[in-house]
């Protein structure tokens, strides 16, 4: 396939991508039409398929649940289980795939290609996008039995172990980094999550830190002090779930932006090449030849350049998602192009996101339904039309 007449965020010309098996074959202005059709755009934005890396996938059906501020997350677990009871409960009411599958479309609906699940392993698929879990999750230093043993284990694969840590405010948020630090005896790569109590000696004791601001900003009214800690440790990016954040990624960016702390380039490299390294993927993260063919097309904003563009971006303004080549979702506006590509009937729901519509590839709609038939009360961002 070819994608015609697109801006990438970094030169000045427009270019045009060939996709084949899965790959990025060519890049250039020009490129002859081949086969496997042509999609072109007039006035758009490219970036990679973008990498979420922090998410728990089956949480993605709650509402945001806080009372007030926290000092920690323990006090925050305590406070809900004891006042928001009967939510969680009608939430977890609903099965785990049906939970898991749209915590999987609300990765894509924000142009999300791969997302790395915190929790048990899921039979989560990779058809629509990447789901990330190949590496040693332990929960946290409080909520997680016997992690000394677990981190220390002989048999342990080398992935990262990657565990929520420093989430909160106070003294003991701040000493449990220390604590995690001092029983890491076999020097195992550490992927912590939060940091908001990380200081800048602690951060260049971990492999990365995943920034998750939104979730910070809602649970604790504070968020890591990333402008110092980037010096000394490989920053990522992660939205968490829908528990204690939007489920708006871009309203994630926004706010990242609003805390000065990093440029939009660093914002960008934190869910695209960074992680790709970090995780291992191997060729993703990044528009060029020989890597995989994910990609993300939006909508330019006028004025605003490229970067700007992106830093703007809404879920609305997603015109297409592409996985491994595949056709993941993409915008009404496109189907007299693709309805000669795809098949449109059979593999997509089109669903209206804050009143633009999308063609999303599987059963959407279905699952929406699904979905309610367990929890009537529930509300989701899309609806299923037509
Ligand atoms: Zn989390």
């Amino acid at each position: 396939m070819l994608l015609r007449n697109l801006q990438p965020l970094f030169s000045a010309g427009k270019i045009d991508i060939r996709t084949h098996d899965g790959s990025i074959v060519a890049m250039g202005a020009g490129l002859a039409a081949g086969d496997g059709g042509v999609v072109g755009f007039d006035d758009a934005i490219v970036f990679p398929g973008l990498i979420n890396s922090h998410d728990h996938l089956d949480y993605n059906l709650f509402p945001a649940l806080g009372n007030r501020l926290y000092k920690n997350y323990v006090e925050w677990g305590a406070d809900i289980h004891a006042n928001n009871k009967e939510v969680i409960n009608n939430v977890l009411s609903i099965p785990l795939d049906i939970r898991v599958k749209w915590g999987i479309y609300k990765n894509l609906l924000n142009g999300i290609t791969t997302v790395v699940n915190h929790g048990v392993l899921l039979d989560a698929g990779n058809d629509i996008i990447t789901v990330y879990q190949d590496c040693n999750v332990l929960h946290s230093v409080q909520n997680e039995k016997r992690w000394k043993y677990k981190l220390n284990h002989p048999k342990a694969n080398a992935n990262s172990f990657v565990i929520h840590i420093g989430e909160g405010t106070d003294k003991a948020a701040a000493d449990e980094i220390d604590t995690l630090i001092k029983w890491n005896i076999l020097k195992r790569g550490l992927v912590g999550v939060h940091g908001i109590a990380m200081n800048e000696k602690q951060a260049a004791a971990f492999k990365a830190l995943v920034w998750c601001p939104a979730s910070n900003y809602f649970l604790n009214g504070r968020t890591a002090a990333i402008d110092k800690l980037k010096q000394h440790v490989k920053v990522l990016f992660g939205t968490d779930s829908a528990v204690s954040s939007p489920w708006d990624l871009w309203e994630h960016i926004r706010l990242a932006m609003q805390t000065q702390m990093v440029s939009g380039e660093e914002l960008y490299n934190m869910i695209t090449e960074t992680p790709a390294e970090v995780w291992g993927l191997g060729q993703c993260g990044k528009l060029a030849q020989g890597y995989d063919a994910d990609i993300v097309v939006a909508r330019s904003k006028d004025g605003l350049g490229p970067m700007g563009s992106f830093l703007a971006t809404n879920p609305a303004d997603i015109l297409l998602v592409m996985h491994k080549g595949c056709i993941r979702l993409f915008d009404a506006s496109l189907l007299p192009q693709l309805a000669g590509l795809v098949h449109v009937e059979s593999d997509f729901t089109k669903v209206s996101v804050n009143g633009s519509h999308k063609f999303v590839y599987g059963g959407l709609g279905g699952l929406i339904a699904s979905a309610k038939k367990f929890y009537p009360g529930l509300v989701f961002p899309v609806e299923a039309i037509g």
